[in-house]
């Protein structure tokens, strides 16, 4: 490693004599001397989180008025080696939540602005981490006034072999003023689990190791040239270097850092080169970091040609989603399957939505497909009994029949599990639930799409009337109905609102009995 270092610096002083004669001519650039060297670079560019990548990304994005915070973070798809880049990221935004909480004195709850909101892209907006602060505070229109509150935007810095990496920036401002402004990087390999803050790509000593090599690059920077090696420098030139280790991010060029402004040395004072005032990206080549990483960042070096390679995101339905965290709604499609479903399951695929088919026995047979589909795609499966009677006019043993038939006809064409059923016209009795023998799934929105209303009528009542945890009643077999699902989905998604299924919105497991118009909670 002393060698290592010795002949980089080495060269240092050869090149800069050569560079010193055609210092006049102003057009002169410098030769390729950077190659092996630490050097100064542009900054990073963000990865598209739109691009083919999208399907391994899972967007979250918020919006508390009441709170006080908009917020944009992008988890990895569910699985045991990204829980703890999902936990690392969930951690800095319930951090940001926390902190309002404490300013505003509210409790969180998800909250879903009204319709026209603006909230359907949930992805990462590219280079948004590397914006001013206020401007991020007054686009996030925060609070009354704009600028009040905690704007949390996200960017995707590394997407190679099994690594990813994410950039949280969380930014705080008060009547205006910005009063707090923090970046992290998490990265993540996902093929063994370990998720890591940017620093951890170093091992001890890195910033001691580099701190020389990076005051001669903003040395050249500043026009100031040398030919004597910088020095060592003093505990506030290395306390800014470790700094600068949190913003580490993997590129062609090897590991890139970035300098805060304010950057100050022994060296560079005593050659009359003020404070930096911008920030300053320092590349640090793979033959200059390969002694000074940790393990972790010597696999990311090894890796820095190679495509993404983690995994896919699950179907909409079969993710975990918390709902106690981002506002939820399910979409619930009575008395099919039909003709007029796959158009449905069609715009719910488009939008990564997933919903819930409270099915009919009798419509198994006819539409095992459409079912079987269903369960592919990630949708969930319930019952509507057979061919849908007023339960209470039956006996208790005749509903369970009702019950028991259209279970095992709709477990058999979906595969799926049958755990609820919706009782039709919304009639029951405790003799009914008693005899059905399993929980019944009502709703707290009611579209009335069987009414014959206008499309515009229906798609408002759809959109505007849920709230965080509402569970809507739509019919799949009516035209209108299936007209308008896409604009129903879009108008929901805009108002910050994740699809899920009934059994997404009750944590992942349906309760053991009873009657539900909505989540509890
Ligand atoms: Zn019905």
């Amino acid at each position: 490693m002393r060698a290592r270092r010795a002949l980089v610096l080495g060269a240092t002083a050869a090149l800069v004599l050569t560079a010193c004669a055609p210092a006049s001519r102003e057009d002169w650039t410098p030769p390729s001397w950077q190659q092996g060297m630490v050097h100064t670079t542009e900054p990073v560019d963000e990865i598209e989180a739109s691009g083919p990548l999208a399907p391994a990304l899972l967007p979250i994005r918020l919006r508390n008025d009441e709170l006080g915070i908009q917020a944009r973070v992008t988890l990895l798809p569910e699985g045991p080696t990204t829980t703890t880049f999902n936990a690392a990221v969930e951690q800095h935004l319930r951090g940001a939540i926390d902190g309002r909480v404490a300013a505003s004195g509210v409790a969180y709850a998800p909250s879903a602005p009204p319709a026209g909101a603006g909230l359907g892209d949930r992805r990462c907006t590219l280079e948004s981490t590397r914006r001013p602060a206020a401007d991020l505070l007054a686009d996030s229109a925060l609070g009354p006034a704009g600028g009040m509150g905690t704007a949390v935007v996200c960017g995707i810095v590394l997407a190679t072999g099994p690594f990813l990496g994410e950039r949280l920036r969380v930014v705080t401002g008060e009547e205006g003023t910005v009063v707090s402004d923090s970046t992290a990087i998490v990265y993540a390999d996902v093929l063994t689990g370990e998720a890591i803050a940017a620093d951890g790509l170093w091992a001890g000593g890195a910033a001691e190791a580099l701190s020389a090599g990076i005051v001669e690059s903003v040395r050249r920077e500043a026009g100031a040239l040398s030919q004597r090696p910088a020095s060592a420098g003093d505990e506030g030139q290395l306390a800014a270097i470790r700094a600068a280790l949190s913003s580490t991010v993997p590129s062609a060029e090897g590991f890139v850092i970035t300098l805060a402004p304010g950057f100050v040395s022994p060296d560079l004072a005593a050659l009359g080169v003020p404070p930096t005032t911008e920030p300053i990206s320092i590349a640090v080549p793979p033959n200059v970091a390969a002694p000074l990483v940790s393990p972790f960042g010597a696999r990311v070096l090894a890796t820095l040609a190679e495509p993404y390679a983690g995994p896919l995101a699950a179907p909409a339905g079969d993710r975990t989603i918390d709902c106690a965290l981002v506002p939820c709604v399910a979409l619930t499609y009575d008395d099919g399957p039909s003709g007029l479903t796959p158009a449905i399951l069609d715009e719910l695929s488009a939008r990564d939505g997933a919903a819930t088919f409270f099915a009919m026995g009798e419509n198994a047979r006819g539409h095992a497909e459409t079912l079987a589909r269903m369960t592919r795609e990630g949708h969930e499966v319930e019952g509507h009994t057979w061919n849908h009677p007023h339960l209470p006019r039956l006996t208790p043993r005749e509903v369970a029949a009702q019950i028991q038939d259209s279970t095992r006809a709709l477990e058999a064409a979906s595969g799926q599990r049958i755990t609820a059923f919706r009782p039709p016209y919304g009639e029951f009795t405790p003799e009914v639930l008693a005899a059905a023998g399993m929980p019944a799934i009502l709703w707290d929105v009611d579209a009335l799409d069987w009414q014959g209303p206008s499309d515009d009528v229906l798609t408002g009542r759809a959109v505007t009337q849920p709230r965080p945890g509402s569970i809507v009643l739509l019919h799949d077999i009516h035209e209108r109905t299936a007209r308008t699902a896409g604009a129903v989905m879009d108008g929901l998604l805009d108002r910050g609102f994740v699809l899920v299924t009934v059994r997404q919105l009750f944590g992942g497991e349906l309760p053991a009995s009873g009657a539900w118009r909505r989540a509890p909670g």
